[in-house]
């Protein structure tokens, strides 16, 4: 049933919805079919990418990435909103997707983090894929008319398919291998001002468009939408389970257990909780088991250049008190560029203690 649009299809529907496109030489035979072996379809869903870099046509269609022939995606969409069709076939821009994340996508359901255990499909069989074009650094913007082309290009797919805005995913939110888009600040869109990207926001602006008619337009939009001010990132991190710290050596928090609204709206998880350049703010909570009465635990943020140690901030002394000891202790710093954050711990006591929570909190504000 869900064969992938012919050519004819998809210019049919990408008009209906008000896309603004061009059509790259070749785009209608071009696909990784032939030299793999595997046809493109049935089609099951939509996934969105950011291009992390900028004039990315020629690599999307026709040049590829490094071990990756192109095409890179169907559709390729530059910042002036008008999308290019480079192939409507198998394309490489999904890798490995998650089976819990990709079987949500065909039920329509919420898409649970991406789990590799739950085993992995081959997203390219199955999802059509767009290209975006956005550096991916956190402050570069989405433009209007791109951010409405793709809410469009997206509506359109869906409208043919006969899919709900639960068919559209994000690469982040499917992907085993690490992938973080799309993200990023979006000028804005209808009626509505500044505001940062979350599949979450960019599905419910596709439910909207598939709510009326093809012909709609954002601005019709009757009710106000949801202003969002392009702000600061949350990050809440903390132990799953707690560890023994042995005496005597810096060791950093490794974070295992991060709480989100929506996935991809925070920096990055484990031991670094920041990248440069951006500032923070915010405490981490401690609790240790363990601890005799009156020795110390030191605790600093550790500031790094890859695996280089650059740079260590002042030392908070946590003391221990009786039946179990627990500090509260400021996280306050401006990180350059291609920094990056951690915090360690250095156990002074005599014996192993136990780390039994570590909860950190912060606001992050990413600096261009
Ligand atoms: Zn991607």
């Amino acid at each position: 049933m869900s064969a992938p649009m012919t050519p004819a299809e998809w210019r049919a529907a990408l008009k209906a919805e008000g896309v603004p496109f061009t059509e790259y030489s070749g785009w209608t035979s071009r696909g990784r079919d032939a030299a793999t072996g595997k046809a493109f379809g049935p089609v099951h869903g939509v996934l969105n990418h950011h291009t992390a870099g900028s004039n990315s046509l020629a690599a999307v269609a026709v040049d590829g990435a490094p071990a990756l022939p192109a095409p890179l995606a169907h559709t390729f969409l530059p910042k002036s909103g008008v999308a290019v069709l480079v192939s409507c076939h198998r394309a490489n821009h999904a890798g490995l997707a998650a089976l819990n994340s990709y079987t949500a996508i065909l039920n329509e359901t919420a898409i649970p983090r991406p789990s590799k255990a739950s085993g992995t499909v081959d997203g390219n069989d199955a999802l059509y894929g767009i290209e975006v074009e956005n550096l991916g650094n956190g402050t570069d913007r989405y433009t209007r008319a791109q951010y409405d082309t793709w809410v469009r290009w997206n509506a359109a797919l869906c409208r043919h398919h006969g899919w709900g805005a639960g068919s559209c995913a994000g690469h982040l939110e499917t992907s085993v291998e690490g992938k973080v888009d799309p993200l990023g600040p979006v000028e804005g869109y209808g009626k509505r001002g500044p505001f940062t990207f979350t599949m979450k926001q960019l599905r419910a602006d596709v439910a909207e468009r598939l709510a009326h008619p093809a012909s709609w337009s954002p601005e019709q939009a009757s009710t106000p939408q949801e202003i969002t001010v392009e702000g600061p990132s949350y990050v809440n991190l903390g132990l799953e389970h707690s560890y023994q710290l042995a005496p005597g050596s810096w060791d950093e928090i490794g974070f295992t257990e991060e709480w989100s609204d929506e996935l991809g709206q925070h920096p990055v998880a484990g031991d670094v909780f920041v990248v440069g350049p951006a500032r923070f703010t915010g405490s981490l909570s401690l609790r240790f088991e363990g601890l005799g009465v009156g020795e110390v635990v030191q605790v600093r943020m550790s500031e790094w250049e890859g695996a280089t140690l650059k740079a260590l901030h002042p030392i908070h002394e946590v003391i221990g008190t009786p039946g179990g000891t627990y500090s509260v202790l400021p996280l306050v710093k401006r990180l350059g560029a291609g920094r990056s954050m951690r915090v360690r711990l250095l156990n002074q006591g005599a014996g192993g203690i136990e780390v039994a929570s570590a909860v950190l909190t912060a606001l992050v504000w990413k600096e261009s």
